[in-house]
């Protein structure tokens, strides 16, 4: 008789997966708070203030009213009209509901995008640095990354030259994101154009434009869609969700705009959705016209803040030793190369050999929580990413206790 294995076998797929290093700080964090540890968290890329309330009243309007049943895969018709209207409004992008795939969460949407685009061993063209998702969402499709790095004296953005020299025959998809996860910086609308001419050259190329972050800018650019760039449009995929803009991360709304090739793509995404979780939660969907619609006020207030925030941890940061920091202009991210400390050894004795030692000692040693750069790809290999979605006092005592330790350090 052969022998039974009596553990159960976990697929190369699963086995060979990182955890998500964001959502492992932030669960780093929650323990150590659980055990009574005074944790300052830079690592949730969460905003921290609550869902406006006009918004979760639509929720629970449709709940009572009993829209708790199955609804279109892509989401039902008049939710999607809202969204290709603010599209066509204030993105510039031309397009109809039918163009609309509303899912759980951008997270999703920016994978079922991939598993309809990226065959195995196809390439998938990432600047970095980037959202640490992305590579291991190509990587599950079987496609091929290329990282191309942003130089940090150019805010972290890759050149038109950079572009063009990183597409083949194979190349599937670019993936753009500005505002930026993890760097906190933009490009301008003529960056934007820049970029979509290179493509516009090569027709077998798809771009999935991640604007996640467009509503919460502060520093004076302009967000720019390329999904409205005539040589392009019709092959960008653009992906947008609630989580951010209005303070809806665990609502899970996200969605995406494929306009081109008589919604093709759109068409691919809702078959692959029709098969793994269906749709969104029936009851959020009148909440998403709700915030698109009357959310303008509350997510202007964020805004604010946000752009207070930003000022004031970049100062904080820029002051401290051995530190260089872009200024960041939108999302609520501040992403410093903090290389120079590399080799040298903590008040606490241990020795700083990379972002992640370094970020285990600041959180052991001064209890401050930041995300290493390391699977933000390659070029991120210096930095570590400050989340700056918490109030300013603690962004004064975090950024204390981070510069005390580093005056300290050996
Ligand atoms: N894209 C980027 C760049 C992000 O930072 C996030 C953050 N979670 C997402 C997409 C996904 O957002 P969600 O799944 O919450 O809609
Ligand atoms: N996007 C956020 C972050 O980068 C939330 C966690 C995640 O989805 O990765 O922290």
């Amino acid at each position: 008789m052969p022998t039974q294995t009596r553990t159960v076998r976990i697929s190369e797929r699963a086995q060979s997966l990182k955890p998500s290093a964001t959502f492992a700080v932030t669960a780093r964090v929650r323990e150590l708070r659980a055990q009574g540890r005074d944790v300052i968290g830079f690592g949730a890329g969460e905003p921290d203030f609550d869902t406006p309330s006009a918004i979760k009243d639509a929720a629970i309007n449709a709940l009572r009213a009993g829209q708790t049943g199955y609804q279109p895969v892509p989401g039902p018709p008049e939710t999607r009209e809202v969204i290709a209207e603010k599209l066509n409004r204030e993105n510039g992008i031309a397009c109809g509901p039918g163009d609309i795939v509303i899912n759980a969460g951008a997270k999703h949407t920016v994978y079922l995008v991939l598993q309809a685009l990226v065959d195995p061993g196809r390439e998938v063209i990432i600047p970095t640095p980037g959202w640490v998702s992305y590579r291991p969402m190509a990587e599950l499709c079987g496609g091929v990354v290329r990282e191309v790095p942003g130089a940090i004296d150019n805010d972290f953005k890759i050149t038109p030259r950079q572009l063009e020299e990183a597409i083949t025959p194979e190349t599937a998809v670019v993936i753009l994101n500005s505002p930026s996860n993890p760097c906190g910086t933009m490009y301008t609308p003529e960056e934007i154009n820049a970029l979509a001419d290179v493509v516009a050259t090569h027709e077998h190329v798809a771009i999935i434009s991640d604007e996640i972050y467009e509503k919460l800018i502060y520093g004076g650019v302009e967000h720019c869609s390329i999904g409205a760039h005539p040589g392009v449009a019709e092959r960008v995929i653009t992906i947008n969700g609630l989580s951010k803009a209005y303070a809806m991360t665990g609502w899970r709304l996200g969605y995406l705009c494929a306009p081109g090739d008589g919604g093709v793509v759109a068409r691919a995404v809702s078959r692959l959705q029709g098969q793994m979780n269906s749709h969104a939660t029936a009851f959020c969907y009148p909440a998403i016209v709700e915030a698109i619609t009357n959310g303008g006020e509350a997510v202007e207030a964020m805004r604010r803040e946000f752009g207070v925030r930003a000022e004031l941890i970049h100062g904080l940061l820029t002051e401290m030793p051995g530190v260089i920091c872009p200024r960041p202009t939108g999302a609520f991210y501040a992403f410093p190369d903090i290389g120079a400390w590399f080799g040298r050894t903590t008040p606490g004795g241990a020795t700083i050999e990379c972002a992640k030692t370094f970020t285990e000692a600041l959180l052991e040693e001064a209890h401050v929580a930041v995300v290493p750069g390391d699977d933000f790809g390659d070029s991120a290999r210096r930095h570590v990413r400050f989340s700056f979605a918490c109030s300013t006092e603690l962004i004064i005592e975090g950024c204390r206790r981070t510069r005390a330790w580093l005056e300290e350090i050996a």
